[in-house]
């Protein structure tokens, strides 16, 4: 059987994320906007805990440790995903309308699209998965040149949705 994960495809698989403590499962995420943190890896790496004002991520004294998520403290401010260097960071809102979920991700590329665009989301793996309308982009000098950006998709696609297809430069 062939092997899948993160190891293997660049990307984690859907068991990793299941087990990693910074998934939300889908009764939290029912909840509200939630953080999604998809870092599977045991790697020396801490920013996001000090990047969430709310004390909802726990790394603690060793470094190696993943991230853990207290999905009752997070709010879903999204603070926690620029700083993230792995790009692992995401929020997902399912209820952002009666059809459409709103996920944010981190995107390092330019041209940047557009508040209402409507784009090619892609998930995990850079495949086109449906059609997606930005609905926020933030740019800040302390993300440096990571921005965050938040799109709205169909509910079937928000737990495999996670960027959207880089623009043609102009
Ligand atoms: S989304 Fe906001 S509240 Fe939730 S973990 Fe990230 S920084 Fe903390
Ligand atoms: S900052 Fe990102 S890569 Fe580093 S531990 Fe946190 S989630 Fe993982």
């Amino acid at each position: 059987m062939k092997k899948t994960g993160v190891v293997y495809d660049g990307y984690p698989s859907k068991e990793e994320l299941e087990q990693s403590p910074g998934f939300p499962n889908t009764c939290s995420l029912s909840k509200g906007t939630k953080a999604v943190i998809e870092c599977v890896q045991n790697i020396p790496c801490n920013p996001c805990e000090a990047a969430c004002p709310y004390g909802a991520i726990t790394i603690g004294d060793n470094i190696t440790n993943l991230p853990i998520l207290d999905v009752e403290k997070c709010i879903g401010c999204g603070n926690c995903v620029a700083p993230c260097p792995g790009l692992a960071i995401f929020t997902v809102n399912m209820n952002y309308s009666d059809t459409e979920a709103a996920i944010e991700f981190p995107f390092e590329y330019f041209p940047l699209p557009n508040k209402g665009d409507i784009v090619d989301a892609v998930n995990r793996a850079g495949e086109i998965m449906c059609k997606g309308t930005i609905i926020g982009i933030r740019s800040a000098k302390v993300f440096a040149n990571t921005n965050v950006i938040k799109i709205a998709v169909p509910k079937e696609f928000a737990d495999i949705v996670r960027s959207i297809k880089r623009l043609p430069r102009k």
